[in-house]
């Protein structure tokens, strides 16, 4: 297994402003490979738990369609791709929106986002056993697969490279997420946080007026290194090397997000959290922000329309924009201490 943080997790949630509240209803659940965490506000518990159940049954059915190597829609559909039949491969309406946004994405991060490169993640062993196969790796690095060779014409997909296989991880949860807020909202329900391992989108306010409070893991030793009042509705999504990551035969800490530029796991930040109103795009976002070069940081950030950001380097070494340095409440004793972004880092880069 994958070196994930369930306690450390359970530790951050507990932080949610809400859980005290008896008019907060709240259901924790575990999908996605991680845990779910609801709470509503301003609902009565019959409704809530007739929201809850039908949240559940959505997210379950997600993750079934969407899993990058489980039995299911996604992995019949990358490995009828891998035939490259001449008429092409029907597009299964439930990854519909994922294709057209990752192809977007992929462009707009100038290819650091490459949900193509699913072969590749599986290599280094993100894919269950984590273990490099390193002649595989060295294979497939000679020549990876894009977005742009997948083709989409009239409901049909056309694989234009022989090792395209896709992987949805760095956007699933993002979409999953904003699904679920959806159905929320459907039912007439304004006021929630839709939490899914720490990365959340909160509408609306608590029963009382007073803003949800969220939290933001410490990434080098588990539990809350900041927290957040969300005065406003909003996606906080955080990408990290601390979150999936082995050691290997030769000591190495490799973790799960991948440098399409090198074929290798990313190296230099330990976490970066965004915020966002759209969970799908913090969740892209928070994933290219990990494989940008310090120096692009500003642009990406304005790229992709991100709000707040905080990037915290594997040296400690942080940044974080205007807004979040006035309102991140740091826990005391925290050892990290950003510095404006994006002023900071393009001295950097015009001082080079
Ligand atoms: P996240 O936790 O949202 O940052 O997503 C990380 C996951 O996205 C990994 O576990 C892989 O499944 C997948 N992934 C790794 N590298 C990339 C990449 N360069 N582009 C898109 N997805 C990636
Ligand atoms: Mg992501």
């Amino acid at each position: 297994m994958t070196t994930t943080r369930w306690p450390i997790l359970l530790l951050a949630l507990l932080l949610l402003g809400g859980c005290s509240d008896p008019r907060v209803q709240r259901r924790q659940f575990l999908q996605f490979g991680t845990l779910i965490d609801i709470s509503l506000s301003g609902v009565d518990a019959q409704r809530a738990e007739a929201a809850f159940d039908a949240i559940e049954d959505l997210l379950e059915e997600r993750n079934r369609q969407w899993h990058g190597w489980q039995e299911g829609v996604l992995k019949r559909f990358n490995d009828d791709l891998a035939q490259q039949p001449a008429d092409g491969v029907p597009v299964p309406p439930s990854l519909k929106r994922l294709i057209d946004d990752s192809k977007r994405y992929y462009r707009l991060s100038d290819g650091l986002f490459n949900p193509a490169l699913g072969k590749l993640i599986a290599a280094w062993g993100f894919q269950g056993r984590p273990q490099p196969d390193r002649q595989k790796i060295e294979r497939l690095r000679g020549a990876l697969p894009d977005m742009d060779d997948l083709r989409i014409e009239e409901g049909r997909a056309w694989s234009d490279h022989p090792d395209l296989q896709l992987d949805f991880g760095a956007i699933a949860k993002g979409l999953a997420i904003a699904q679920a807020a959806e159905l929320l909202r459907s039912r007439g329900i304004d006021n929630f946080i839709v939490n899914a391992g720490g990365d959340l989108l909160v509408r609306g306010r608590k029963a009382d007026g007073s803003p949800w409070v969220v939290g933001i893991e410490d990434p080098f030793q588990g539990g809350a290194l900041a927290t957040l009042a969300m005065d406003a509705s909003g996606a906080v999504f955080t990408s990290g090397s601390y979150r999936r990551f082995y050691i290997d035969e030769n000591g190495q800490r490799r973790q799960h997000i991948i440098d399409p530029r090198s074929g290798e796991p990313a190296l230099g930040l330990r976490a970066v959290t965004v915020l966002h109103e759209d969970p799908v795009v913090a969740d892209v976002a928070a994933t290219t922000l990990m494989l940008t070069a310090q120096n692009h940081l500003p642009e990406m950030v304005e790229r992709f329309g991100l709000q707040e950001v905080l990037v915290i380097a594997e040296d400690r070494e942080a940044w974080a924009t205007p807004g979040w340095l006035k309102r991140l409440q740091w826990r005391s004793g925290a050892d990290i201490h950003p510095q404006p972004l994006p002023k900071q880092l393009q001295d950097q880069d015009s001082g080079k």
